[in-house]
């Protein structure tokens, strides 16, 4: 099946394959830093976040969220025993662009994918 990605997605995408700048808070939450000003840094889960778009729409999930929760999803799916950092399998790394110095976009196909993994 074919998704549809809406910018926020594609964002989200974007966000998650830089994963390996994030900081690891306590539990599943991250310092995330924005993508506008990378100074600016959010405290993120996948389900809540700092940032003003989420205050703005706190009923719907930011793109900082959804990058959270794309990035536990993918480290979750592995075998025990998982990585003890945010680190993806080869293939996930590959198809997500992982830690790649600029973001090359992802065919659709892919994208939806992961996205589907949510
Ligand atoms: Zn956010």
């Amino acid at each position: 099946m074919t998704v549809l990605l809406d910018s926020r997605s594609r964002k989200a995408l974007e966000i998650a394959a830089g994963a390996s700048r994030w900081t690891r808070l306590v539990g599943r939450a991250f310092a995330v830093p924005s993508q506008s000003d990378p100074r600016q840094i959010y405290v993120t889960s996948a389900d809540t976040c700092t940032c003003p778009d989420s205050e703005r729409h706190p009923d719907q999930r930011c793109k900082h969220s959804t990058a959270c929760a794309l990035v536990l999803a993918l480290i979750d799916s592995q075998p025990e025993p998982r990585p003890s950092k945010l680190v993806p399998t080869r293939e996930d790394a590959d198809t997500i662009g992982w830690d790649r110095p600029v973001y090359a976009p992802i065919s659709d196909t892919d994208a939806s994918r992961l996205m589907g993994r949510l």
